[in-house]
């Protein structure tokens, strides 16, 4: 039985449809990313699942019950926001205790229960702490610990990273998805973040205007978008649009500034207008690769474990590719080549 169920769900406000017909099942276990832009639904598909939204159409399911008429404080589920919305005036432990003084537990129980969360976002030791005593990423886990404390069916996160500086979001990011693994709990993570989505997710959603436009392993959406849009919105792409010409195995995208790209057998969805996805990270610069263009280099940059090189072709086209390597090997105005491997270049539907 999958874990979460979502059936047909919409939420339509006066002139805005935030979320539109979204059909989703989440197994047991699964850490389910939903990622999109600002304003293409994400908060408000938490908020449904959450029951702090209600819907205007379709059911939801979590485990065996169906929720959809149900309130948040009754579909057990544990929620964590951007803000910590810590009590400030209590302590770290009297935060986690929280959900557990509401339902009554023994204080024996309730003290077990504090310390165990306590432990599992490793923040022993910091019990009499206020929050204004801890740091961001340390406010953020005993958020977490509050949100598991009392053994949610599911864990909901609304960018609870986003309000952290670059290495404490990187701490707590590997905290988080440690944390999912050793509990076994089914979470949804929302944020707009494609690095965050690809790294802690076994499978990403991806909203534009309130429609699903992909749903898939990250790795899959990221090299196998099935449209534009999520081909854009993963990471650096560079795409061409064109008319396939020829058949079988030798089909090749012909663009209108003059490119001939070979493709791989396309199957028999792609037929006339389609696009082409070249990765950066699938180009070789300087390779010797049977499809290949030239250009002149018009920036290089240097970005620690990796260089990312802007390309200009001669019809004026601008290309990225990104290099391994900790070194600039191509200074600007250099000619060079770029090619790669005809298996790396994906086909997307022009429609897509
Ligand atoms: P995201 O989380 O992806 O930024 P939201 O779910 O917050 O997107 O919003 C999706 C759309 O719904 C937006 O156009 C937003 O303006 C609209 N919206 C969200 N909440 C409300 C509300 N309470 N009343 C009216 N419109 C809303």
């Amino acid at each position: 039985m999958s874990a979460i169920e979502l059936a047909g769900i919409g939420k339509r406000y006066a002139g805005v449809t935030a979320v539109d017909d979204v059909s989703l099942t989440v197994a047991q276990g699964e850490f389910l990313t939903i990622l999109g832009p600002s304003g293409s639904g994400k908060s408000t598909l938490l908020n449904l699942i959450a029951g702090l939204t209600a819907p205007t159409q379709g059911r939801i399911r979590i485990g065996a019950r169906d929720v959809t008429e149900l309130p948040s404080a009754a579909r057990n589920v544990g929620l964590v926001f951007q803000s910590y919305a810590l009590f400030p005036n209590m302590n770290v432990a009297a935060n986690v205790a929280f959900p557990l003084d509401v339902r009554g537990l023994e204080r024996a129980e309730i003290e077990r229960r504090v310390d165990e969360a306590l432990r599992l976002v490793r923040l022993t030791g910091l019990e009499r702490r206020r929050p204004s005593e801890l740091s961001g990423g340390q406010q953020q886990r005993v958020a977490l610990a509050r949100a598991i404390v009392f053994r949610p069916d599911i864990l909901l996160l609304d960018e609870p990273l986003a309000a952290l500086d670059r290495k404490l979001r990187e701490e707590v990011r590997t905290e988080l998805r440690r944390l999912q693994r050793v509990l076994g709990i089914t979470t949804i993570l929302v944020t707009h973040d494609q690095e965050e989505a690809l790294s802690l997710s076994d499978r990403v959603v991806v909203l534009e205007s309130g429609r699903v436009r992909q749903t898939d392993a990250p790795s899959e959406a990221y090299q196998r978008p099935r449209n534009r849009f999520v081909a854009e919105f993963l990471g650096l792409a560079n795409l061409f649009e064109g008319r396939l010409q020829g058949t079988g195995a030798q089909r090749i995208l012909r663009t209108e500034d003059g490119i001939s790209i070979a493709v791989p057998a396309p199957g028999d969805r792609s037929d006339g207008d389609a696009i082409v996805l070249l990765r950066p990270e699938r180009l070789m610069i300087g390779g010797t690769g049977p499809d290949r263009l030239s250009g002149r280099v018009t920036d290089a940059v240097f970005l620690g474990q990796m260089v990312r090189y802007h390309v200009t072709l001669a019809n004026g086209r601008e290309m990225v590719a990104v290099a391994n390597d900790s070194a600039i090997r191509h200074a600007h105005g250099d000619e060079v080549t770029i090619s790669w491997d005809p298996g790396d270049a994906w086909l997307i539907p022009r429609d897509g």
